[in-house]
């Protein structure tokens, strides 16, 4: 992706110095399989309110190398943030709205939201409460070592999906979610989470595809970097990964195969009015 030289956001809250400034070490496959299921399974803000607590282990001071990746992945952060403010205000104007741009959190290890206390193991997220999307870096480090979704704008789609639920807050879809919720079994409500998570990325394609246009930002295997991202977390595989067998009943966030759908749907098509998953007769 390109994305050195633009404009990057200021509705970025880094608070990446305050939770203690160290690298954590080690966690191994396991804390990642733990981390991607409390994330992808469990469901991007549900899984916080019990995040698991800080382990005290060993903590290193950054090295200078590692602090330059770091900065250099918060700057990424900034600008990818910034492009979905100015295709959303795009869209959000022609449609005679007004987009409320999202603020972005940057943190490490723990972070105090209005959705709980989370911790990196809880994977990026994004609060209704405080209209917020929370990123530990070290998330992106494990996608490229651990997860197999390597490449900058694979980044660049969780940002975007996590983007997309604040859309979902925006047009009340997510408050509709909160409703239903309240009076579904929790199998039925599986159901509507899925179309959620599927719209979320379907926003994330419609994002991609703005984007190009307005700012060409888009190198050769970008889009198959995305597609990769979707296929390695899909919800299928995880489990596959973490217990070695899929449980559909579980599911929250759609198979690999229908993150790719939704996503290059969005790509494609760029047109807002064709994400309702919730209409969708393949996912009733
Ligand atoms: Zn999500």
């Amino acid at each position: 992706m390109k994305w050195t030289g633009r404009r990057e956001s200021s509705n970025v809250d880094d608070r990446r110095g305050i939770s203690g400034g160290g690298l954590a070490v080690g966690g191994g496959i396991i804390g990642v399989i733990v981390l991607l299921v409390r994330f992808f399974v469990l469901g991007d803000s549900s899984a916080i309110n019990d995040a698991i607590p800080q382990q005290g282990g060993p903590q290193q001071e950054m090295s200078a190398e590692e602090k330059k990746l770091d900065d250099e992945r918060a700057s990424f952060v900034k600008v990818v943030l910034a492009d979905t403010e100015d295709v959303w205000n795009q869209i959000f104007s022609q449609g005679g709205k007004k987009y409320v741009e999202p603020t972005l959190v940057m943190f490490r290890q723990s972070v105090q939201s209005a959705c709980g206390m989370a911790g990196a193991a809880t994977g990026p997220f994004y609060c209704p409460g405080d209209q917020q999307v929370y990123i530990d870096l070290s998330f992106f480090e494990d996608m490229q070592n651990k997860l197999n979704a390597s490449g900058d704008f694979a980044m660049a789609y969780v940002i975007a999906h996590e983007v997309g639920h604040h859309i979902q807050k925006l047009n009340g879809t997510s408050d509709k979610m909160n409703q239903l919720r309240q009076r579904l079994s929790e199998e039925e409500y599986n159901k509507y989470s899925v179309k959620l998570e599927l719209q979320a990325d379907f926003l994330a394609g419609v994002w991609a595809h703005h984007a190009q246009k307005m700012k060409n930002i888009l190198e050769e295997n970008d889009i198959d970097e995305a597609l990769n991202a979707a296929n390695a977390i899909g919800d299928d595989r995880l489990q596959k990964q973490a217990q070695g067998r899929v449980v559909p009943e579980s599911f929250t966030h759609g198979t690999s195969a229908q993150r790719v759908y939704w996503f290059k749907k969005g790509f494609e098509t760029g047109d807002v009015s064709q994400g309702n998953t919730f209409q969708d007769p393949s996912l009733n």
